[in-house]
């Protein structure tokens, strides 16, 4: 029984489900393959009909579906329906717009006219986490099916309730059979699909040891991919940021859905003459959560989504501190009934520790103290990862200064407000390629192809 349903909350299991055998997922990959060469030749308008019921519907049932959210991985109710809603949004807006991105571009040759255009490509394998377990599905699933692609989803194991959810909102909106395909499969039956000659795109949102399994995998086949990996994103704090903006944002960085953010602050660069004042204030509103119940809209600190995830974080701790780190408050699971983490930070985290180049997925804060604006880029920079990042200060022009120069996929000047359907999301090193969201990613699995129409006779 690989997919469970059980919540971090109080441990309660709602429900497993048996992987599909390989005779089924056969027939689901046939259907998907029949569906895409009728899909294909849909009208933008057609297949906005069907996306755009999606939309409507989760907007419709925003509560309902919050709850499986919260009850599957823990996320807090407000948090979730948040979550759906702007699912909702994702749906809507290439419905709306995905013409307007695909439409021929009009090339000016030397000699006669030119275009390119863009075509689906066929069947795109995603492979998607728990965290975010709707608005994940809709990142891909808006762009690509309105691209004219269709998509067979591999979910997180922890969350099958959404998955399910996610794929019958689908064809209650009247998606033709094999348009959105839930998978419930191993991860030995991922590698089959990956090899499958019908499947023509991979795209994973995931950790950076999967990242590396999958990518190479449709690498041997030449197959087009997007990776969507993990991050440890600087949050620098210059001496002339407004603190009484700066700090309630830190708090919120680190720690909306329980600090379990590929693009979350994980590291807290500041500058000397403010760390002090600074680490108060971020002490104190850490401290100040309280956990409790993700229904109940009061709890202002949730569960992590599994136990195995607060195991791996916990672990993560100890190996930072037995390599010199100091734990300034936390450190330890919460001593109630459920996957509780205490909110913790770290200091005196030297380049040598395992915890420099790692990521907390969780309620875990390293700050690191340094002299200057200078010091602070260069910290930044020194990452495996480069996914977000975050500048404070008063200085806008100075903001954007210091945004160009790191090394990363994201930079956001006072504030962090992550994604937005029409901005492109994604990294570069260890945190992926490719983008999502915005006009970039519908481009993502598309033939753009060039078509040239000119009068000329052959070179002799
Ligand atoms: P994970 O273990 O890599 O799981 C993500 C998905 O990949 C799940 O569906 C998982 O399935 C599947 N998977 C993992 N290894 C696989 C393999 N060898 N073959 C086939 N499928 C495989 O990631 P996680 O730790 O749960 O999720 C958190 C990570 O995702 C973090 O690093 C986070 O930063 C990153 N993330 C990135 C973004 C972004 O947009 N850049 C967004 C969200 C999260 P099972 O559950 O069955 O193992």
């Amino acid at each position: 029984m690989t997919y469970q349903s059980l919540s971090p909350f109080d441990g309660k299991l709602n429900e497993t489900f048996d992987e599909i055998t390989d005779a089924v997922l056969e027939a689901k990959l046939a259907t998907a393959q029949i569906c895409f060469e009728t899909w294909r030749h849909e009208s933008y308008d057609e297949r906005a009909v069907i996306i755009g019921k999606a939309a409507d519907r989760l907007h419709d049932q925003a509560d309902a579906f919050a709850r499986i959210i919260t009850l599957e991985m823990g996320k807090r109710i407000g948090e979730a329906r948040a979550e759906v809603e702007f699912s909702a949004r994702i749906l809507r807006y290439y419905a709306t717009n995905a013409e307007r991105f695909l439409a021929p571009l009009k090339l000016a040759p030397d000699v006669g006219e030119a275009h390119m255009e863009s075509s689906p490509i066929g069947i795109i394998f995603c492979v998607e986490p728990w965290n975010f377990p709707f608005y994940q599905l809709a990142r891909i699933a808006g762009p690509h099916l309105m691209a004219g692609n269709v998509l067979v989803v591999k979910h997180a194991a922890i969350v099958p309730q959404c998955a399910i959810a996610f794929e019958k909102l689908l064809i209650d909106a009247g998606a033709p059979a094999g348009l959105y395909t839930n998978l419930l499969v191993s991860h030995e039956q991922s590698d089959a699909i990956i090899d499958d000659a019908r499947v023509k795109g991979v795209a994973l949102t995931g950790s950076v040891a999967a990242g590396q399994s999958i990518s190479s995998r449709a690498g041997r086949d030449l197959k087009v991919s997007s990776m969507e990996l993990g991050g440890s994103d600087a949050f620098i704090v210059l001496e002339d940021a407004d603190l009484e903006h700066t700090v309630p944002w830190a708090i919120w960085g680190r720690m909306y859905n329980t600090g379990q953010t590929c693009c979350a602050a994980k590291r807290f660069i500041i500058v000397e003459p403010v760390a002090d004042v600074f680490l108060a204030k971020f002490r104190a509103g850490l401290e100040a959560l309280k956990a409790g119940d993700p229904l109940d809209a009061a709890t202002t600190l949730g569960p992590l989504s599994s136990e195995p995830a607060l195991a791996q974080l916990l672990g993560q701790v100890d190996e930072a501190v037995a390599g010199g780190a100091k734990v300034l408050i936390g450190g330890k699971r919460i001593d109630r009934p459920g996957s509780f983490m205490q909110p913790t930070i770290l200091t005196d985290i030297a380049p040598d520790n395992p915890a420099f180049r790692g990521e907390f997925f969780g309620p875990v804060a390293m700050v690191f103290r340094v002299a200057d604006e200078a010091a602070a880029i260069a910290l930044a920079n020194d990452s495996d990862f480069g996914l977000g990042g975050s500048v404070w200060t008063k200085d806008v022009a100075r903001g954007q200064r210091v945004a160009s120069r790191i090394e990363t996929g994201m930079m956001f000047i006072n504030n962090i407000d992550w994604s937005d359907a029409e901005l492109p999301l994604g990294g570069i090193k260890n945190s992926g390629y490719g983008r999502e969201l915005g006009s970039m990613g519908i481009q993502q699995f598309v033939n753009k192809k060039l078509v040239r129409n000119a009068s000329m006779s052959a070179p002799v």
